[in-house]
């Protein structure tokens, strides 16, 4: 997809600051974080959101957790994260590309 910015990123057409790239999936840092580590899994493949998964992406939608969880342990951020699918325009979500928001880093407890 041409006008779609991560399609754009993944393809090299854009640039970016890529943490991770693997044959399924980027990692980019959040150009306007909200936490002090506030990353973003990307898999390659365009898919809308989660209103447009099917079960064939069912292996996918698993390795994406994974590797959520892998880049939660290189970035130290372990100890405690919040993963997010922002769903929709009424949900927040701004880029029709499917995204797994990773954030975390806070000294504090979250309350
Ligand atoms: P969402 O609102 O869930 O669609 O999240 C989109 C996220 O992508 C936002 O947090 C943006 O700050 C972030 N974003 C937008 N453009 C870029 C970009 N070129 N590189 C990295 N992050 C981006
Ligand atoms: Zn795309």
């Amino acid at each position: 997809m041409s006008d779609c910015i991560f399609c754009n990123i993944i393809n090299k057409n854009s640039p970016a600051d890529i943490l991770h790239e693997d044959d399924d999936f980027i990692v980019v840092k959040d150009i306007k974080p909200t936490a002090p580590v506030h990353l973003l899994i990307i898999p390659k493949e365009h898919i809308d959101s989660i209103n447009h998964i099917e079960k064939k992406h069912r292996e996918l939608i698993g390795d994406m957790f994974l590797l959520a969880k892998k880049t939660a342990h290189d970035y130290e951020i372990s100890e405690g994260y919040k993963l997010a699918f922002n769903t929709g325009r009424k949900g927040g979500q701004l880029i029709d590309h499917l995204h797994l928001h990773l954030m975390g880093g806070w000294n504090e407890e979250q309350k």
